[in-house]
């Protein structure tokens, strides 16, 4: 990991460095439960920025293919319905607020047959370039934390700010399971999750088109011996150090 130096995580960012924001992309990669959705939400508040969940999106498309009956390897099903597909992303404080065709479908995203399904539709590279078309037309204009797993590589291949957030399977795993709400947990053994988990980093990992991998000019965050709060800490210091590089002054 690379080491970086601890900001005073309760003071507030320079105005040069603000100014800076409103200009940039900033990409957040990583897989599943390395706790980009707590860092992107932080750093989106902390200098001002729209915080968008490119995985909320591959989950709406992967619910709109199982609610219309569409086979999730079906690309052939699939083309024909992402073209009469809407996505809307609408960041709050808590997350983004994400409408399928003008419905909020917030509530039915962290399903498992979803959560699932995003995986697998997301392997298709036509639903690929179709999904990459429309994260590029929502951050067009920048002041943005975009997080999911190929932003840094394929999205926004030349972002402002490049962070890989990693951990060790177990450790991401265990994390999920804590935030289970206690009936969900009730229902599936800590090992399920963890199996889970490993299985959508392996296909996140190994498809062939945007394979989930840190980009090369990435600062890899290696999470698994760190605190929530010492890896915000981490993530605030490299965005700091990025945009006071002269190129945005
Ligand atoms: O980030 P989240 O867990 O919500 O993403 C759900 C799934 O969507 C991931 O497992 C991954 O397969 C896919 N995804 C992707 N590219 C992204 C974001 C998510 O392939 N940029």
């Amino acid at each position: 990991m690379t080491a970086q130096p601890q900001p005073d995580s309760a003071s507030q960012p320079s105005f040069e460095i603000l100014a800076a924001a409103r200009r940039a992309i900033i990409a957040i990669d990583g897989p599943a439960g390395a706790g980009k959705s707590t860092v992107a939400r932080h750093l989106a508040q902390f200098y001002g920025l729209l915080n968008l969940e490119t995985g909320a999106m591959y989950r709406a498309f992967a619910l709109k293919a199982l609610t219309a009956g569409v086979g999730l390897d079906d690309v052939a099903g699939l083309l024909p319905l992402s073209a009469q597909t809407t996505i809307h992303l609408e960041p709050t404080g808590e997350g983004n607020l994400v409408y399928l065709d003008g419905t909020d479908v917030t509530a039915r995203l962290r399903e498992p047959e979803v959560t699932d399904g995003a995986s697998r539709v997301s392997v298709h590279p036509q639903i690929r370039a179709w999904m990459v078309g429309l994260q590029q037309q929502l951050a067009a204009s920048g002041g943005v934390v975009m997080e999911g797993r190929d932003i840094g590589t394929v999205v926004f291949p030349h972002a402002d700010v490049k962070i890989f957030l990693d951990a060790a399977p177990e450790v991401r795993g265990l994390r999920r399971y804590d935030q289970l709400d206690p009936e969900a947990a009730a229902e599936v053994q800590p090992e399920e999750v963890v199996r889970e988990l490993r299985a959508r980093d392996e296909r996140d990992r190994n498809r062939a088109d945007s394979p989930l991998k840190p980009a090369d000019d990435a600062v890899i965050l290696d999470s698994t011996r760190l605190t929530l709060d010492q890896v915000v800490a981490q993530a605030e210091a490299i965005v700091a150090a990025k945009l006071s590089a002269p190129k945005f002054s």
